[in-house]
């Protein structure tokens, strides 16, 4: 195996008597693009800065490239932090702003000269070398941040919810800028963000925080089909959650008993005891809906309670017959309005069994 870029092993970080990091150990790959996606409060900036070198763990270790580099100073850990609020200087132009890491590095005048030039070129800054902060944009300021994170080199690019202040278009494009950046550099970045969709569309993998611990790492697609807790599941966009009881394994699947004497086949796991209580998770855009006739397996017949059209969607929210559930319909489909008697049904394999 090779050495991972970052190892963070059993750290935990304690301000008095609170422990914000619980022994927390993470291996991030060269070239990886790692999200940490937790609530607020939920230790991720405390992780960021401990990586970053201006906190110290309470207790464990953390290596770059196998060496560790707890004990040394931000500057000699060879990465690059791009701050929640940007911390710009707002006394030093764009250009001294970006040079400022190399400055930190003694680097000689001309060699530094030539990497801001390529670090403003690379966020399309060039042009604003001179001004100072308060003369820009909140989207330019990010990318005077971005340059300056990126100006030396590092060997790791550390974000703090970098896109949080900035309105929604900007995001989405400063998503895919950065992204690209990721690529073609091939950068090994480590993100916060309290944003799902941002994780989802940005990473490799996901670190779900709760309380300081990593609740579940994996690929965006694992942590939204396969969440193995009820938070991550709740936290990683919309869910169902059917309360039930394991009964039996089958042909087609395991069934699980739900309240009012209503059953749903998932599929066969021989891990779920008979009798065990669990969370039963259905994603709001894989159930259907039909006419009250409908015959196919994992069927709740019910009624619409309200339906609200949301342009590239309709959702629709079910009585109490079908447990309350929200519905996400492709607007291809048929209308179902308020009133209107249904079959809500999916199929076995697009429930996801939690324990309780
Ligand atoms: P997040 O970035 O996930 O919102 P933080 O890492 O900022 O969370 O904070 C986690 C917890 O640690 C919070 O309860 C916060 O109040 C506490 N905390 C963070 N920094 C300090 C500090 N310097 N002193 C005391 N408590 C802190
Ligand atoms: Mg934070």
């Amino acid at each position: 195996m090779a050495i991972p870029r970052i190892r963070i092993d059993q750290v935990s970080k304690s301000f008095g008597p609170v422990q914000v990091i619980k022994d927390l150990s993470l291996d991030i790959e060269r070239g990886e693009f790692v999200s940490l996606l937790g609530p607020s409060g939920s230790g991720k900036t405390t992780l960021l800065m401990l990586l970053a070198g201006f906190e110290q763990p309470s207790a464990g270790s953390i290596l770059l490239d196998g060496q560790r580099i707890d004990q040394l100073p931000p500057h000699r850990r060879a990465m690059g932090v791009v701050f929640q609020n940007y911390a710009l200087f707002p006394h030093m132009s764009v250009a001294d702003n970006v040079a400022f890491p190399l400055k930190m590095r003694a680097m000689a005048r001309a060699e530094a000269e030539a990497k801001v030039k390529r670090a403003l070129d690379m966020v399309q800054l060039a042009a604003m070398r001179d001004r100072r902060p308060a003369q820009l944009s909140g989207g330019q300021q990010q990318r005077v941040a971005l340059a300056r994170a990126l100006v030396f080199e590092p060997a790791v690019v550390l974000m703090d919810e970098p896109l949080g202040a900035l309105d929604k278009q900007l995001r989405e494009q400063m998503q895919l800028d950065i992204r690209a950046l990721h690529k073609r550099l091939e950068l090994t970045v480590v993100f916060v963000t309290h944003d799902q969709s941002e994780a989802l569309t940005m990473s490799d993998r996901i670190a779900v925080f709760n309380h300081g611990l990593i609740e579940q790492i994996g690929s965006p697609r694992d942590i939204y089909d396969h969440p193995r807790t009820k938070f991550v599941a709740e936290f990683i966009g919309e869910t169902n959650l059917l309360e039930g009881t394991v009964k039996e394994h089958g042909g087609d699947g395991t069934t699980i008993a739900l309240a009012s004497d209503r059953h749903l086949t998932v599929p066969r796991s021989e891990a779920l005891s008979p009798g065990a209580r669990v969370l039963v998770s259905v994603r709001p855009e894989r159930i259907l809906l039909g006419p009250p006739a409908t015959a196919v397996s994992n069927r709740l017949p019910t009624r619409v309670l309200d339906s609200v059209y949301q342009g590239d969607h309709l959702r629709v929210q079910l009585d109490e017959a079908a447990f309350g559930l929200v519905v996400r319909l492709d607007r291809r489909f048929a209308e179902w309005p308020a009133g209107a008697d249904v079959v809500a049904h999916f199929a076995p394999a697009d429930c996801w069994v939690i324990a309780a």
